[in-house]
């Protein structure tokens, strides 16, 4: 951590904070029994909440203090001086996309005009699918994988720890986190079996379409 980032002031009691730990889109049983409610508690009120009050520590009194995540992702990117705040801010934006990125009505068909999109890209929904899960498999530790919009066509790409697409030209559409913390007391070491059974009953493909259909 760099110096800089240690800035923190002693008493932020009296201080309104910025950045907030967003409502989860359901309960935290309602994703059973494909991500257990005892993990999504560890992860939505421990993880994510751990994320957002540490970036609210960090920013305090710092240029990125009340910028938009995704301009403090894209500031702090590659710049190792800025380590803290980026791991923090991008893991922050990144959870509440993950958690969007799932529905207890998930899976199934795609929507037509997405399902057209991942035709053209991939050959066929299926190929699609089976590509988001040999590249989660393959997140060498901890990790995302993403299904992007890169220029004209749809792409699956991985990233390591808190690193996501934002601060590139690609369009994140939908995440799997594959950190331990995500699956490990469901599945133990078999993270594939967590990703092909979102990839089966939790992806939300709306949301996906609803990214693709954004300027
Ligand atoms: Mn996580």
């Amino acid at each position: 951590m760099n110096k800089s980032d240690t800035s923190i002031s002693s008493d932020t009691s009296d201080i309104a904070l910025t950045y907030v730990l967003p409502p989860l889109p359901y309960a935290e049983n309602a994703l059973e029994p494909v991500i257990s409610a005892k993990t999504l508690s560890f992860h939505y009120e421990k993880h994510h909440k751990a994320y957002v009050d540490n970036l609210n520590k960090l920013v305090i009194g710092s240029d990125y203090n009340e910028m938009p995540l995704e301009d403090i992702i894209t500031g702090t990117a590659a710049r190792p001086e800025r380590n803290a705040i980026f791991n923090n801010a991008a893991q922050s934006w990144n959870h509440t996309f993950y958690w969007q990125s799932l529905s207890p009505k998930g899976g199934g068909e795609p929507p037509s005009s997405l399902k057209q999109k991942m035709e053209e890209s991939f050959g066929s929904v299926d190929a699609c699918k089976k590509l988001l899960s040999s590249m989660a498999v393959s997140q060498f530790g901890s990790g995302w994988v993403w299904l992007v919009l890169d220029g004209e066509k749809l792409k699956v790409v991985k990233t390591s720890n808190a690193e996501n697409p934002v601060p590139t030209a690609m369009k994140p559409l939908l995440t799997i986190d594959v950190w331990e913390h995500a699956y490990y007391l469901d599945y133990q070491n078999r993270r594939v079996d967590y990703v092909n059974a979102v990839l089966e009953k939790l992806i939300n493909w709306e949301f996906a379409l609803q990214n693709l259909s954004k300027k």
